[in-house]
């Protein structure tokens, strides 16, 4: 986005108005529980186009949040401050199952539950392989295998081979492994991030673009 006035214009959430049930409280974790304690607008120079200045009460916790949003056709984007620094829902263009996977695998990190962390990111790296139809018997295997269909970049491939928790692919805990090292936790989870973002939003993002660009010429 390169200015604001762009909010809501063929990216965004459905809908003409805030979808305030979408909303999570920064503070206390709750969703959707808001009023509008104040409401601003400002209105483009030379186009029907509006920039909405909410500040919004969390009903639960009594904190607040500022929210700029504004309608495009159908539809709405926004953006709101402070935001929730725990991670307590996937990019809704993810899949439910892999997507949960995700958030756990955050949840951990936050937790500094380091093996955790690394089991839920391998999961769900499996399963983000498994549904692009990844070949191989290991994580690593399947990560070459997806980069060599053009699903994922090069730079991912070569960026595979120094994520250490990678390599660790045993199904079933051995007698006295060592616990895993919260760097290499964070690095897994790291590598999580950016194959969903590749394989899901990024498409996504595209999608959205073309339809957008379909519907100025048509
Ligand atoms: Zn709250």
């Amino acid at each position: 986005m390169d200015s604001w006035w762009e909010l809501g214009e063929g990216r965004g959430a459905g809908g003409m108005e805030l979808a305030i049930q979408d909303i999570t409280c920064p503070f206390c974790m709750e969703r959707g529980n808001f009023r509008v304690a104040f409401h601003a607008t400002k209105r483009h120079a030379q186009r029907p186009k509006v920039l909405n200045f909410d500040t919004l009460e969390c009903g639960s916790c009594k904190g607040y949040v500022l929210c700029l949003w504004s309608a495009g056709h159908g539809l709405h984007g926004y953006r709101v401050l402070p935001w929730p620094l725990k991670i307590d829902t996937h990019p809704k263009e993810w899949p439910e199952d892999v997507g949960r996977m995700w958030v756990q695998a955050h949840r951990s990190l936050e937790g500094e539950n380091w093996d955790a962390a690394a089991v839920m990111a391998r999961s769900g790296l499996q399963l983000a392989l498994r549904r692009s139809n990844a070949v191989g018997s290991s994580l690593k295997k399947g990560i070459e295998d997806v980069a060599s269909k053009g699903l994922l970049p090069p730079v991912m491939r070569e960026w595979a081979d120094t994520v250490r928790e990678l390599g660790n692919d045993a199904a079933h805990p051995a007698p006295g492994q060592s616990p895993t090292d919260p760097q290499d936790a964070r690095d897994i989870v790291r590598f999580l991030d950016y194959v969903l973002e590749y394989l899901y939003s990024l498409p996504d993002q595209i999608r959205q673009y073309r339809a957008r660009r379909d519907e100025r010429h048509s």
